[in-house]
């Protein structure tokens, strides 16, 4: 499949690791808009939050956890967003599920 994130998952496309489980693998962004910028991706290829089905709700849950404590792990104890953007009007670039984990200075809100 030509999914540069299941590239970036199987090792033929470089990045930078942060975490990573039999469920899940976590790298950092290649332009990171904060200090920390790290995207969870699941290793199985789910192209977007909105293509989840039933069977997946463990998994966004793990998604969400390996977040958390990868902030933890980080020191973002100010707070921090995690962000799932979905679809052409949620900004999704990337048609591989993942969630951003950004932190480590003020986030203004709401988003563009
Ligand atoms: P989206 O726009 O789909 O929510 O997020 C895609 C993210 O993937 C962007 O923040 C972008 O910087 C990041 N990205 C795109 N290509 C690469 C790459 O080759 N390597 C890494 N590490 N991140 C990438
Ligand atoms: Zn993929």
């Amino acid at each position: 499949m030509n999914c540069l994130f299941c590239k970036i998952i199987e090792g033929s496309i470089p990045s930078t690791p942060v975490y990573q489980d039999e469920l899940s693998y976590a790298f950092a962004d290649i332009h990171p808009q904060a200090p920390v910028h790290v995207l969870v991706v699941p290793r199985q290829h789910i192209a977007s939050m909105a293509d989840c089905s039933e069977e997946d709700r463990a998994l966004l849950g793990h998604l969400l956890w390996v977040a958390a404590k990868i902030a933890r792990d980080k020191g973002l104890v100010k707070g921090y967003r995690a962000v799932l953007n979905t679809g052409e009007d949620g900004g999704q670039t990337v048609d591989h599920l993942h969630v951003h984990l950004v932190g480590g200075r003020p986030l203004a809100w709401p988003p563009g």
